[in-house]
């Protein structure tokens, strides 16, 4: 599997062009929301290969090009951002990896809310509901399902056609201000817009939002789940930081961003078991609807806990350090002891908790993931090879380390026999440990 991040597929080929070699990290020189000051550093990953750029068995001899991985925060609007630009045709590439597997975990998540949309916001045949990176159509089809009109944007070609055979219109196009404003000139306009797990990969934050703005009827609902900064602190998420992700959102910035551009934020959900603490805000039109109580809750625990000062983050960075430095410690004293020690999911970010810390072939042997686009390739920088999940039970590793933290449950329970003859899984985060 890969970990599941629907941001991998969908969302992922914003500005899709071919590999361009050799591009250059700039400097972000103001706040991608509010356009304010650079944002101020707090977390140097050092630099990394881009993260879901496989290597392939043929390119073994060539270095991957690595890049700044740096973390800042605005002081002005309380956005959590990477502090380098890096050329668009560096990050999303030509092999991207977009065809992800979902897990089961998330599969039940979107049945939910599907079910809860249609009931809150009385959804039927004359109703019209938007998903942004709608990948291959797998939430939008319990829509259709269900007699609901839906229109799934979405461009990268392989998972915009899985989608139209499904049943789920598809347009293969960037999400934004300009498609939004065509799209209402055709006479459509959305009672409700989902947007999962894609707000972290798109380029112009304002432009994105503005569209939602746009294409949303008067009384409409936009339902927006990401990853929340605030869980990523707390429990030591750095390795959900890459390259292709380009900003880490509290409630405080999303509310300054959706402000910014005729939007209210009416409600908030939290997750915290999907990705590792996802957000869920819902938006109104400005004025439109009375936010619930959740707002102002998840607002005041927010303030509360520091997320819209730049000390809250400051000490990131040593927190960060000692995982590290645990987890090595851990590896080297396994292989001092002749255990042999693999991995599982070679999800994004496991490429970053790798290079990051340093960690090579001489700690680990190789990684498995059931996604066959991945397998027969290499993780870049730290050089992992990828093979078949299969490959666990014929080699029987003595220690496994679950690089797709976020569903180690579902892994955990797939690899009961690998457990039964005596295989050990070693979560990394947020301390890690031996289970
Ligand atoms: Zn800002």
């Amino acid at each position: 599997m890969s970990s599941g991040t629907r941001a991998e597929g969908g969302a992922a080929a914003a500005n899709q062009q071919p590999a361009a070699a050799g591009g250059i990290a700039t400097p972000v020189t103001s706040c991608r929301s509010c356009a304010g000051p650079a944002p101020r550093l707090f977390l140097s990953l050092g630099s990394t290969p881009i993260a879901n750029r496989l290597v392939r068995a043929d390119a073994l001899d060539a270095t991957d090009p690595s890049f700044p991985l740096e973390v800042g925060f605005c002081e002005s609007c309380a956005l959590v951002q990477l502090t380098h630009e890096l050329p668009a045709s560096e990050i999303f590439d030509e092999d991207y990896p977009y065809f992800s597997s979902f897990s089961d975990m998330l599969v039940r998540h979107s049945e939910k809310h599907v079910i809860d949309l249609i009931a809150s916001r009385d959804l039927g045949p004359d109703s019209l509901v938007v998903e942004v990176a709608s990948n291959d159509g797998y939430l939008l089809k319990a829509f259709v399902e269900r007699g609901i009109p839906v229109l799934g944007i979405e461009p990268t070609p392989g998972p915009a056609a899985a989608a139209r055979e499904a049943g789920v219109p598809t347009r293969e196009e960037f999400f934004g201000a300009d498609l939004a404003r065509q799209l209402v000139a055709e006479g459509l306009k959305a009672d409700v817009i989902i947007a999962n797990n894609v707000m972290a990969h798109v380029p112009d934050l304002n432009s994105f939002v503005e569209g939602f703005s746009i294409l949303l009827k008067d009384d409409g609902l936009v339902d927006v789940e990401n990853p929340g900064v605030g869980a990523l602190l707390a429990h030591t998420e750095f390795d959900t930081v890459y390259h292709e992700h380009f900003c880490y959102f509290s409630t405080i910035a999303v509310e300054a961003l959706m402000r910014r551009n005729g939007l209210a934020v009416v409600g908030v959900q939290e997750f915290a078991d999907l990705h590792g603490g996802t957000l869920r805000w819902s938006m109104g039109h400005a004025g439109t609807a009375e936010p619930a109580e959740s707002v102002a809750a998840q607002l005041g625990a927010e303030r509360e806990s520091g997320l819209d000062t730049f000390d809250r983050y400051a000490s990131f960075g040593d927190a960060v350090r000692t995982v590290q430095e645990e987890l090595i410690e851990l590896l080297r004293g396994l292989r001092a002891q002749g255990k042999t020690v693999a991995a599982y999911g070679a999800a994004a970010k496991g490429a970053t908790l790798l290079n990051s810390s340093g960690i090579t072939t001489d700690l680990i042997d190789f990684v498995v993931d059931r996604n066959t686009h991945k397998q027969g390739r290499y993780i870049p920088g730290a050089r992992l090879p990828i093979l078949d999940p299969a490959v666990l039970l014929e080699r029987q590793p003595d220690y496994l380390l679950l690089l797709a933290w976020n569903v180690k449950k579902e892994i955990i329970a797939q690899q009961g026999e690998y457990a039964a003859r005596g295989g050990r899984f070693i979560v990394p985060v947020p301390r890690p440990v031996v289970l």
